[in-house]
């Protein structure tokens, strides 16, 4: 199933609280997302700087943009399914042709990050800063403005969701606490203007056993412990998740990475693993901002994450 159905499904049997007032849209059991974060060299020169002049890492890298990316978009052509690629700003500004022919194909391009930069210990100002870089290029390069953010290695601080809603995002998707999309309060003053109340993102929520980062990355020294999956591996595992989401009324949200997913006998299991998708009763597969459109008609209660008080020393 693709497109977008009507709205007014029943409720899903998900579990526990995250799952309350959530519904699909009428005649959907379970929604699937296929996403590829184009990372290319950013992720990790940003870790690792000093790789700037190796060759031999970069090009592990520029196999996404160069070569990994078209045969993914061919498999996606082939079985009529959009994707949403998230794109750090840098990559664009260095692989301009790859992010045009994503965009070409109608595939859904989202905010990644300027130089896929962590988040730990950076300030709110630096944190925009580099979200104001990161629309530039994507602007610059391919003409589109995201509606929907990915955090960099999915580290999502405090301080990003007021930040994102600010700047007119309507969907994240980086944190794993829900089965299904759920409202993020975006928290004080979020809404704009003080006093404007606060505003909220749709949360698409992901999880590191639906990326093929562990499974298929190493780079001797740099990642990885030189232990790599085989994609009949990868398939089994990624269909187990989907089966089963299907049946507790879910959301399937992959994350690819062209560089490493973009190799033939990986892209061939991802393309079997696309198929079973499709054939599969009741499963919507859409674009995140197809899934973020329908989650806002809800009037879902946002949930704001509970701050944390550390336990006293002594
Ligand atoms: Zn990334």
């Amino acid at each position: 199933m693709s497109g977008t159905p009507a709205a007014g499904g029943a409720p899903v049997p998900g579990a526990g609280p995250s799952a309350r007032g959530f519904r699909w849209p009428e005649g959907v059991r379970a929604a699937a997302c296929f996403t590829f974060d184009l990372d290319a060299e950013s992720g990790i020169l940003f870790e690792h700087p000093e790789a700037a002049g190796w060759l031999d890492v970069l090009s592990h890298q520029a196999y996404g943009p160069r070569t990994g990316v078209y045969r993914l978009l061919g498999v996606l052509a082939r079985q009529d399914v959009r994707a949403t690629f998230f794109v750090p700003g840098w990559v664009a500004e260095r692989w301009p042709d790859a992010v045009r022919a994503i965009r070409d194909d109608g595939h859904e391009i989202g905010h990644h990050g300027y130089f896929h930069e962590g988040s730990r210990g950076v300030t709110a100002p630096e944190l925009e800063r580099r979200l104001l870089r990161g629309f530039e290029a994507l602007d610059a390069v391919a003409g589109v403005r995201p509606i929907g953010y990915r955090a960099p290695m999915w580290e999502l601080s405090a301080e990003m969701p007021a930040i994102l809603a600010r700047h007119g995002f309507r969907y994240e998707s980086s944190l794993m606490d829900s089965d299904v999309p759920y409202l993020l309060d975006c928290g004080e003053g979020s809404g704009g203007s003080p006093g404007s109340g606060n505003a909220s993102l749709v949360e698409l929520p992901v999880q590191w056993a639906l990326d093929d980062w562990e499974a298929y990355a190493y780079l001797p020294g740099i990642t990885g412990s030189g232990w790599i999956a085989r994609p009949s591996e990868m398939f089994d595992r990624w269909t187990d998740e989907l089966d089963s989401l299907i049946a507790e009324g879910g959301l399937f949200v992959l994350t690819n990475h062209p560089f490493l997913s973009g190799r033939a006998s990986r892209a061939a299991a991802l393309e079997t693993l696309i198929t079973h998708a499709k054939l599969s009763q009741g499963l919507w597969v859409a674009t995140c901002s197809e899934i973020a459109t329908h989650v806002e008609t809800l009037e879902l209660q946002p949930y704001a994450p509970k701050p944390v008080e550390l336990p006293r020393s002594g």
